[in-house]
């Protein structure tokens, strides 16, 4: 496989970066459009999505990024990059936008403020139950007919996709890369090697 890339504008692009290599990829921080050329598929970290979406128009990867997404280039967004591959995003900032790659509406902070952080066992269809870290985290409020749901979480008040995959878009509300658990980070490796055959 060629490089697989990691976002690396802003947020926690080392704990990805770190992950990754853990399964043997290898990996290329990407921070301007040159970066992209040759890498097969892109994680989008957690981080800050206002701050993120502005860094991706200044550094000039907004474009090619969009037509690479729009065209099927795997990708992965944790969080932040979650709502940032989303396609409507709630209590965004006024300029904030998303490429909208995955059928779903977000809701910034959807978890509350005061329990804005917490962690659950997190049941992944097929493979098993995964620690899932939630930091200020997105809670998908929508999700549409070709959204796959990969994993629920029930906060309390019903349960909410927390990980989905809508053709080679993923998106993933908690931080798979915070803990030592490959499992999220695995599966989207195995759909980016089934997509490279
Ligand atoms: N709340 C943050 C945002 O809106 C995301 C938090 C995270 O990535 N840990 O971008």
């Amino acid at each position: 496989m060629r490089a697989v890339g990691v976002l690396a504008l802003q947020g926690d692009v080392r704990e990805h970066v770190t992950t990754l290599e853990n399964l043997g990829v290898t990996v290329r921080r990407v921070r301007t459009p040159g970066d992209l050329n040759g890498v097969s598929g892109l994680v989008i970290p957690g981080g800050e999505s206002t701050t993120m979406s502005r860094l991706l128009m200044t550094s000039g990867l907004r474009e090619p990024l969009q037509s690479l997404i729009t065209g099927g280039f795997p990708v992965l967004g944790t969080c932040a990059g979650l709502i940032m591959l989303a396609r409507e995003v709630l209590d965004g900032r006024a300029d904030q936008w998303s490429f909208g790659a995955i059928d779903v509406t977000v809701r910034r902070n959807g978890y509350g403020r005061q329990i804005a952080s917490f962690e659950t066992p997190i049941d992944v269809l097929g493979s098993g139950t995964v620690p899932g870290v939630f930091i200020r985290a997105p809670r998908i409020v929508r999700w549409g007919e070709e959204v796959v749901v990969l994993a629920s979480h029930d906060h309390g008040d019903g349960a909410h996709p927390v990980l989905v995959r809508q053709g080679s878009a993923w998106g993933c509300s908690f931080h798979p890369e915070l803990t030592s658990d490959v499992t999220v980070h695995g599966l989207f490796l195995d759909a980016l090697a089934e997509a490279l055959r």
